[in-house]
């Protein structure tokens, strides 16, 4: 349920809502949505907007098919696997031209597409540029620069941006009665619902905390560089520099308020803490796409002694 609040509260849901309202829905939407494990979920709260009477009620009998994915009037891709196939194209060009059983719109749901090769996305742009009528095809994507110029401009891009702290604490207490855990989960997540959730359910959490709140205070040189980057679970990194940026924002709004009593913390200047945020931020960003992972972890590391003693230098 609190997917579906949480989807309620962006503006990509509005402008579809009106849209519906209107009678102006497109043939086509690309949202884009960073969050890839909830991707699908989110897509399905826009599909039962559109179909469903009572505009994604998630009671009928409608909204519920689609949450199955059993709806007839409604077909989801790939059908296997995570990436859509040329073969899954060629299905969806066949049940396009088959009316709505008995809905006003067939509906086709595309999760993924980034993953899209070349060859299924010049055959689906067709499909894009002369739709058959009563169609919405709604595709999702973590990231749109694998997409061919092509099919961008044949689809409306509706972004669904990370979430705010505000209305995930609001939507989520429901469900996650632990406050304080939802609140440092909240912290460390970057807005994104499936970190969120991973670290409200991680155990593993308090010992990855620990070890960044000892390389805070304890990293002196490049030498303890390399004592600390052999602790770093490597196949756990996303979980390591989301706990180091909350930790990092728990020292800074300390050190804000003047209640930082912490000599080894007290070393970091506030300038020399949003440096480090910043490059935590853009590593949380990379880190699906980065190979590297030693390299990552070395950069972290070495990044906040350098800001550091850059501060302290001024
Ligand atoms: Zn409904």
């Amino acid at each position: 349920m609190y997917v579906e609040e949480l989807i309620r509260s962006t503006n990509a849901y509005k402008i579809i809502a009106g849209e519906k309202k209107r009678n102006s829905l497109s043939h086509a939407y690309l949202i884009v949505c960073p969050d890839a494990d909830f991707l699908k979920e989110y897509l399905k709260v826009f599909a039962r907007l559109i179909a469903c009477d009572d505009d994604g009620c998630n009671k009928c009998r409608v909204c519920k098919l689609i949450g199955e994915e059993s709806y007839a009037d409604c077909s989801f891709y790939p059908r296997e696997g995570t990436k859509i196939l040329t073969a899954d194209v060629d299905d969806l060009l066949s049940q396009t031209y088959i009316k709505p059983l008995e809905n006003k719109i067939r509906l086709f749901v595309l999760s993924n597409v980034e993953n899209m090769n070349g060859a299924a996305q010049n055959k689906i742009l067709k499909t894009l540029e002369e739709p058959p009528a009563n169609v919405c095809i709604l595709m999702g994507a973590t990231m749109d620069y694998s997409l061919l110029p092509t099919v961008k401009s044949r689809v409306k891009r509706i972004d669904v941006p990370p979430f705010g702290d505000k209305i995930l604490k609001n939507t989520l207490i429901g469900e996650f009665s632990d406050i304080k855990k939802l609140d440092k989960a909240i912290a460390g997540g970057g807005g994104r619902l499936s970190e969120i959730v991973r670290i409200y359910e991680d155990s593993g959490v308090e010992k990855t905390t620990a070890l960044c709140r000892a390389v805070l205070t304890e990293m002196k040189s490049s030498k303890d560089v390399v004592k600390f980057s052999s602790k770093i679970d490597k196949d756990n990194l996303t979980q390591f520099v989301a706990e180091m940026k909350a930790e990092v924002m728990r020292v800074t709004k300390l050190k804000l308020a003047g209640l930082l009593n912490d000599t080894a913390l007290n070393e970091y200047s506030v300038g020399a803490l949003l440096a480090i945020e910043d490059i935590l931020s853009s590593k949380e960003r990379a880190i699906n796409f980065s190979s590297n992972v030693q390299m990552t972890v070395d950069t972290i590391l070495f990044g906040i002694l350098e800001e550091k003693h850059k501060w302290l230098k001024l």
